[in-house]
């Protein structure tokens, strides 16, 4: 089944991302000159200035640190409500907002072991796998 979601930020490193996700992986942008991840996508590395990166696969591990119910409609009808928004630590370390995948709400717990799931969505740009998480 495809979900209809906000439209994604498309664009210049953006379009890389979603590429990898559309092959059913994980990719972060990785520094060729000091090595650090970045994420959200960056055009020069945080770190260092350096414009030049590799994309790193993730393992798609990694553990529940926050989480937040939306009870207000602010996409006008696009999502079922309530939704919940959830931010996961990979274990390569970088913090990534995302959506529980069947996560019951009285299961979500601080360090709660997640691990990684593309779920089908479309937008206005078009069919693409969503990154979402479920219980490990
Ligand atoms: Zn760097």
């Amino acid at each position: 089944m495809t979900t209809t979601r906000p439209d994604r930020i498309l664009g210049p490193g953006h379009d890389e991302f979603w590429n990898w996700c559309a092959r059913g992986e994980l990719r972060l942008q990785c520094c060729d000159d000091c090595a650090e991840l970045a994420w959200p996508v960056v055009q020069s590395c945080e770190h260092c200035g350096s414009n030049s990166f590799q994309w790193q696969a993730m393992t798609g591990k990694g553990t529940l640190v926050s989480w937040c119910r939306f009870d207000h409609d602010y996409y006008k009808g696009l999502l079922d409500m309530p939704y919940w928004t959830i931010l996961v630590e990979l274990d390569e370390g970088p913090l990534f907002v995302s959506n529980p995948l069947s996560i019951p709400e009285e299961e979500l717990a601080l360090g709660l072991a997640v691990s990684l799931a593309f779920q089908d969505c479309e937008d206005a740009g078009g069919a693409f796998k969503l990154p979402v998480f479920k219980k490990t």
